[in-house]
């Protein structure tokens, strides 16, 4: 499982620490290393190159989405394992055409071209998708109705999460506004309901699974300069790398990697206390920052992702250890 946590940096994370009065579930994990995020033609990444690096091995320019620098198409993992039938999942606290998730199926030199990236899911073999932006897929200029495509290659479709709230196998399309509020608008488990519903259709897969999950919001926060909203979004990612611990401690055969595309909002921490839970801070930019970002794994083949390595090589580790069970 890969959890990426968007805008994610230490700061975000001891934030959370702190507000929680020292409890974060990533810092149980014990292998921990740090990701330099630079894209082909940025020293500051945004997420399309930086989750395009992830999903496919290769840099690329800012805004390309599963396309390299010329415009040509990656293979990103999912269609990788496919081959080996493994299956996957790609969900999000957010909208499921952003750049993050769309790097997994998608294949565009720009990443607002939405419904573009909505039309490349008809030929990803990504078994499970969760998120928000129905309308990328079912209000197009183009009037194409995806979800009647998409009934026709076998997936369920839905508007809401919760239709799908019993185990249910096959390939599902679950796109719910939900997805798209913030936690203090209301999204609640949302993710962690989507990793829950993912594990039980996937997780009895022979073959294995391939799950990557975003925490899309704690980069809206940095965004926005407002550690608040960082941290409540910060917090509720943990709850969801929780789950994927928990899971991976009953499976015993699960590896969890939790990382960022990048950092977001040039958090500093200034002053605080642990144990009042307080803390108090400085964002020095609206944007996103160059400084690595931090990769903590668990489960089996963890050690492999210690030490300081280009975001790249976290396709590459990834690809070495599945290529070992297959
Ligand atoms: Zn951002």
């Amino acid at each position: 499982m890969l959890l990426i946590g968007d805008g994610m940096g230490l700061a975000q994370m001891y934030a959370g620490y702190t507000a929680l009065v020292g409890q974060l579930n990533i810092f149980n994990f014990r292998n921990i290393g740090l990701s330099k995020t630079a894209s082909a033609d940025s020293y500051i990444t945004d997420s399309a190159a930086g989750a395009t690096a992830m999903a496919t091995g290769q840099k690329t320019k800012n805004r390309y989405v599963g396309v390299d620098s010329t415009g040509r198409r990656l293979t990103p993992i999912p269609d990788l394992i496919n081959a080996l039938k493994m299956k996957t999942a790609i969900i999000s606290a957010g909208d499921i055409t952003d750049a993050t998730p769309a790097s997994f199926y998608a294949h565009q030199s720009e990443r607002s071209l939405s419904e573009a990236i909505a039309a490349d899911f008809l030929n990803s073999p990504v078994d499970i998708l969760i998120g928000s932006n129905s309308s990328a897929f079912i209000e197009r200029q183009d009037s194409h109705n995806l979800f009647t495509l998409l009934q026709q290659k076998g997936y369920q479709t839905s508007t809401r999460l919760a239709t799908f709230s019993k185990p249910l196998a096959g390939k599902m399309v679950v796109l719910d506004t939900t997805a798209m509020l913030s936690e203090a608008k209301g999204r609640a488990e949302f993710l962690k309901k989507a990793l829950q519903l993912s594990l039980q259709n996937l997780g009895k897969n022979k073959a294995g699974f391939f799950i990557m999950a975003e925490g899309a919001q704690i980069d809206h926060g940095g965004h926005e300069n407002n550690l608040p909203y960082v941290v409540q979004e910060m917090l509720d990612f943990d709850q969801v790398v929780g789950e994927a611990m928990r899971f991976a401690d009953e499976n015993g055969e699960t590896l969890v990697i939790v990382t960022a595309d990048h950092e977001t909002g040039g958090l500093s921490l200034l002053e605080g206390s642990v144990n009042q839970g307080y803390v108090a801070s400085n964002f020095s930019t609206k944007g996103h920052s160059a400084i690595p970002v931090p990769v903590f794994a668990y489960g089996p083949h963890s050690l492999d992702f210690r030490g300081v390595y280009e975001n790249t090589a976290l396709f590459d580790k990834i690809m070495q250890i599945i290529k070992k069970y297959h």
